[in-house]
C-alpha cells in the first residue's frame, strides 16, 4: 500500500536528530498521521525532536517521552505537532479515549504515534510510517520511511 520509501541512517544522537529535520518536510507532504516504530531505545523520542525543531513546533528540550502521559501536544505557527506514545495502551477503546481522530482534523495537525503498529485501526488510517532499528555498530541507527506519494 505505500508507494513512496526511502532508508537513511545515522551514526549519533546528534544524527538522529539531523535526520528528523530531513524527514520532517516529508511526512508533512505525506499527511497528518504518522506511526513510529522501533523497540525501546531505538530513537524514536530523539527523530521526534528533530522533527519538532524542524517545524518550529518546539524546542528538542521540549519534548521527552510521552510513555505515560500519552499524548503531549505543542502548537507551533506553521504546525501543531501532537506527540503520542501507545506503549502502555491494550486496547482500541483504551486508544480510543485519547482522541487521535480529532487531533487530525486540525488543518495544522502532525500527530505522530510511538508504538502506533500495535493497533490495526492506526495502521489502517496511517500517511506514512517510520521504522527505527539498531544498526551494526552501538550508536547506529537504520531509519526507514515509508509513505503513499
Ligand atoms: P525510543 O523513544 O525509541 O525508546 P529514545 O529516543 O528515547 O528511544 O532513546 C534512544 C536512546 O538510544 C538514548 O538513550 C540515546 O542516547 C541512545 N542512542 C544511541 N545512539 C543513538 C542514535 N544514533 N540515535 C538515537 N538515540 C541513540
Ligand atoms: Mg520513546
Amino acid at each position: 500500500e505505500w508507494t513512496r520509501e526511502k532508508r537513511l541512517k545515522t551514526r549519533s544522537v546528534n544524527g538522529t536528530l539531523g535526520l528528523g529535520e530531513m524527514v520532517s518536510e516529508i511526512l508533512r507532504s505525506a499527511g497528518k498521521l504518522i506511526i513510529l516504530r522501533g523497540d525501546l531505545g531505538a530513537g524514536k523520542t530523539t527523530l521526534v525532536k528533530g522533527i519538532a525543531a524542524a517545524l518550529g513546533a518546539a524546542t528538542e528540550e521540549d519534548v521527552v517521552s510521552p510513555t505515560f502521559t500519552l499524548v503531549h501536544t505543542f502548537p507551533g505557527r506553521k504546525v501543531t505537532l501532537y506527540h503520542l506514545d501507545v506503549y502502555r495502551l491494550e486496547t482500541e477503546r483504551e486508544l480510543a479515549t485519547l482522541g487521535i481522530e480529532e487531533m487530525v482534523e486540525d488543518p495544522n495537525a502532525l500527530v505522530i504515534v510511538e508504538w502506533g503498529e500495535k493497533f490495526p485501526s492506526l495502521m489502517e488510517a496511517a500517511d506514512a510510517e517510520v521504522i527505527l532499528t539498531q544498526g551494526e555498530l552501538e550508536n547506529e541507527r537504520l531509519l526507514h520511511i515509508r509513505w503513499r506519494a
